[in-house]
């Protein structure tokens, strides 16, 4: 397709009424429809990344194949679309800067003042547009972190502005909003979304489609309402109602025909109804699953699920597979001590240690481990979890006393696990870990191997230490065993016990790339042998 059409998604009224989602259904209905879609998120924040924010902050950074730290909506992005995104889906405020500021210090600007307006803007619709001439897409959907009347977000409403004066009908606006429900009254209320409406007008641009978000059915009289105060076509106003799945939203909206709308709206022809039939499969097997396995998360940031985004979506995605419900039981590891981890962990059907930094909460990390392995119990360690299965079998069963990863403890006697040579000189924390995809070849006989049903696989990291080679012979002798390395540097990139059940650790994250079409071999057959157990 010639044209690339650019569809933005604002929110208003309030943050968490699901953007990315709403943007991610959208795209999936215009993709199985044959169009090549990609979703963009521009975040107003000044991190260059997400790479350096605390999850507590924004929840899991989320890592893509070429290496970039991104906000965890690329997450549902790739799910949903089951297509990679890169750098260019994600822009953050700091990188719109960075750039700028570099440009004028190169003399770019060639002795203009650089401003906000035209400079910043700028900078924002040639990120937009990339994805469209650079990367062929027909149509690319980006989403505006925040809320309209943000400060933060007014340069990038601006650009949205400028862009739907120039692209004309290739562009267009869906606004999400929330219409709450006020019990004392028993009325839904419109003025917060006629407020919001407002607030874009202010900034000049008028919304085509507005989606509204709400827990109960809108009904034909609130849509004319809102349709008439906003300038809208009561087509155009969609309902949104609360879902119990995420993976429903798609089909939804095409019930609501938001994809019908907007493809009017951007001189897209219209023709029969998208093939969701995969997708529906996998919803239907979802909601039928009625039988349960139950898995354990070991981790510091429980407090907030959305820490382990990906990683409780890749494990609903294995269970449904399975056709099982998976219950997930999110345990501190900072409350786990070797009093009571038998108990906590009691009664489950499998267990996961997860990805993480620093000292905190590492020793219930590594009573998890201890008691999966004592008691032959299923077992997954990602990442940092791969580490503490590492480290824990040194300490217990090769009897390396003190044995740590140096991230614990710069002067461990038995390093196990340490920095990368080319990390040792690193100063700056951003951006500068191991990323993205690295080549993996595994063992055949093993576990692993079983679980992919091949010899190659390409998986994404995000880490700046390893399991240390000087050790790899003791570790074999001993019964752990390197069954997936990188096939350019022997590091070891997955470590199992062969003779336990199903003890396996992956030094990447295999919950980046698990998506409702393409499930996780390594998450398929950590659930089957929990299931199996
Ligand atoms: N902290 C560990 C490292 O940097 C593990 C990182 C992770 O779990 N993502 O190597």
């Amino acid at each position: 397709m010639p044209d690339t059409r650019y569809i933005f998604v604002t929110g208003g009224v309030a943050s968490s009424l699901g953007k990315g989602i709403i943007s991610a259904s959208l795209a999936k209905l215009l993709q199985s429809r044959g169009y090549k879609v990609t979703i963009q998120k521009l975040d107003p924040y000044l991190n260059v990344d997400p790479g350096t924010l605390n999850p507590y902050e924004h929840g899991e950074c989320y890592v893509t194949e070429d290496g970039a730290e991104t906000d965890l909506d690329l997450g549902h992005y790739e799910r949903f679309l089951n297509v990679p995104t890169s750098q260019a889906n994600n822009v953050t405020t700091g990188r719109i800067y960075q750039n700028v500021i570099n440009k004028e210090r190169k003399g770019d600007y060639l002795g203009k003042t650089v401003q906000i307006i035209p400079h910043i803007t700028d900078e924002i619709k040639r990120n937009i547009k990339l994805l469209g001439t650079k990367h062929k897409f027909d149509v690319v959907i980006t989403e505006i972190g925040g809320t309209v009347g943000d400060i933060e977000s007014l340069p990038y409403i601006e650009a949205v502005r400028q862009l739907k004066w120039e692209l004309g009908s290739r562009a267009l606006v869906v606004h999400l909003t929330l219409v709450p429900f006020l019990n004392a009254s028993g009325e839904l209320k419109t003025k917060p979304t006629q407020h919001s409406v407002k607030a874009l007008l202010e900034a000049g641009v008028q919304p085509d489609v507005l989606v509204l978000r709400t827990e109960k059915d809108l009904g034909a009289d609130i849509r004319k309402k809102v349709a008439l105060f906003c300038n809208v076509n009561p087509r155009a106003v969609i309902q949104s109602i609360d879902v119990s799945t995420i993976y429903e939203v798609p089909v939804k909206m095409q019930e609501e025909g938001l994809d019908e709308i907007c493809m009017e709206k951007l001189d897209l022809p219209v023709n029969k109804t998208p093939d969701l039939k995969k997708w529906k499969n996998f919803l239907t097997k979802l909601k039928k699953a009625d039988k349960k396995v139950t898995i354990g998360l070991v981790g510091k940031y429980v407090e907030l699920a959305d820490a382990y985004k990906s990683i409780i979506e890749a494990l609903i995605h294995a269970a449904t597979y399975h056709d099982h419900k998976v219950d997930i039981k999110l345990i501190h590891s900072e409350s786990l001590t070797s009093e009571n981890v038998a108990e906590r962990l009691n009664g489950l059907d499998a267990i996961l240690v997860a990805p993480g930094f620093g000292n905190r909460g590492i020793d219930g990390k590594l009573e998890a481990v201890q008691y999966a392995r004592e008691n032959n119990k299923v077992f997954l360690g990602i990442c940092l979890g791969m580490q503490c299965a590492v480290i824990e079998y040194a300490r217990n069963v090769i009897k390396l006393d003190k044995a740590n990863s140096t991230e614990m403890d710069h002067s461990s006697p038995y390093p196990v696990i340490d920095l990368m040579e080319d990390q040792k000189n690193v100063t700056d924390m951003g951006g500068t870990m191991r990323l993205g995809a690295y080549e993996c070849k595994l063992k055949e006989n093993s576990a692993a191997y079983a679980a992919y049903g091949n010899d190659i696989t390409h998986e994404r990291h995000r880490h700046r230490y390893e399991f240390n080679n000087d050790f790899l012979s003791k570790f074999e002798e001993k019964g752990m065993i390197a069954s997936g390395c990188n096939p350019e540097t022997e590091l070891a990139e997955i470590v199992e016990v062969p003779e336990l059940k199903w003890f396996v650790g992956v030094q990447f994250h295999p919950e980046y790339s698990s998506t409702v079409l393409k499930p996780h071999p390594i998450f398929m057959a950590f659930i089957k042998a929990a299931i199996n157990k």
